[in-house]
């Protein structure tokens, strides 16, 4: 039984002669905060456009909730691809019941209580035109969220915002995520996506760089392989060994972790020798992910 909200396979999107994705793979688990992030051209907001059916793949597929798009799965997600045209003239009650008029997402009485979510309950007669930006995208969030949609997918929900809106963004994404709705959004801002996402996919130029759980995606930390015969017996040995900051079991071998740079793999082969333990596995973990964001940032 499959647990992701949304699986993408082997997608691929060509503008012309332009590679935009070249076969991306990954899955969205249920209840995440997924980041896709990547710099510029990567092919960010080009994933999210076929997943939304606005675009259209030259080969691949994917599935919502195991099954094709439809517009029976599309009610159970909320967009934001680009701001909405609201009415600048309009309060943000009267654009929202314009927007749910169209959309026919939820029904009247959903947008006192959307208000509420983004935290413009106060303004709520105010006219747009007298929003600061982050008020304006927290509007453009509740559209999103008409229907109550299980699932929110937006693109660079944070861009153009000051450090302020941004950080009102993110208390309002993490809120929703504790609500329990699998959000899906699209960033270039590391930092961002390492503050707020549970999980991320990388994308460089149409390729996945790498997809998956946050702290073993973003490793910022030196991890240490170890094994031995008598794993336990290595384990019990390692608990207490100078420098370390955790260990873990993992596939039959133990994992130490450090501070980024600290680990030293003579110092851990000296110990484990001294207790009498003899080893058949020592590598280091360091920084390879770390490596791959540099190059990824970089060009
Ligand atoms: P950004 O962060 O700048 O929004 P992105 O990661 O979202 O970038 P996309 O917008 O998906 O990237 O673009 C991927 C590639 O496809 C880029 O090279 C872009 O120039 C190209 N592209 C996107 N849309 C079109 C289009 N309508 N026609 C031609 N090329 C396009």
């Amino acid at each position: 039984m499959s647990t992701a909200i949304l699986s993408i396979n082997n997608l691929a999107k060509n503008y012309g002669s332009i590679k935009a994705l070249n076969g991306i793979s990954f899955d969205v688990p249920k209840g995440c905060v997924f980041g896709i992030l990547g710099p510029n051209g990567s092919g960010k907001t080009t994933t999210l456009g076929i997943i939304l059916d606005v675009l259209k793949a030259n080969s691949g597929s994917f599935t919502w909730f195991d099954k094709p798009s439809s517009p029976d799965t599309r009610k159970q997600i909320g967009s934001l691809l680009e701001t909405p045209n609201f009415y600048h003239y309009l309060s943000a009650l009267d654009n929202l019941r314009i927007t749910q008029a169209i959309s026919h997402r939820g029904t009247p009485n959903d947008i006192e209580e959307v208000l509420k979510t983004v935290n413009l309950a106060h303004r709520k007669t105010s006219k747009f035109s007298s929003y600061s930006l982050g008020m304006k995208q927290r509007l453009a969030i509740g559209a999103a969220l008409l229907g109550n949609p299980d699932v929110l997918v937006f693109d660079e929900p944070t861009n153009g915002l000051d450090p302020v809106g941004i950080a009102e963004i993110r208390e309002l994404i993490k809120r929703l995520a504790n609500e329990g709705k699998t959000i899906i959004m699209a960033s270039h801002l590391l930092d961002e996506v390492e503050k707020v996402c549970t999980h991320v996919a990388i994308l460089k130029k149409g390729t996945l760089v790498t997809a998956g759980a946050v702290n073993e995606v973003m490793l910022n930390e030196d991890i240490a392989e170890v094994g031995a015969t008598n794993a336990q017996q290595l384990f019990d040995a390692l608990k207490s060994f100078s420098g370390s900051t955790g260990i873990k079991m993992e596939g039959g071998n133990v994992q130490l972790y450090f501070p980024l740079g600290t680990a030293k793999l003579e110092n851990i082969n000296s110990y484990c020798f001294s207790k009498g333990i003899t080893l058949n596995l020592l590598t280091l973990k360091r920084k390879s992910l770390e490596a791959k964001f540099f190059e990824l940032t970089n060009n």
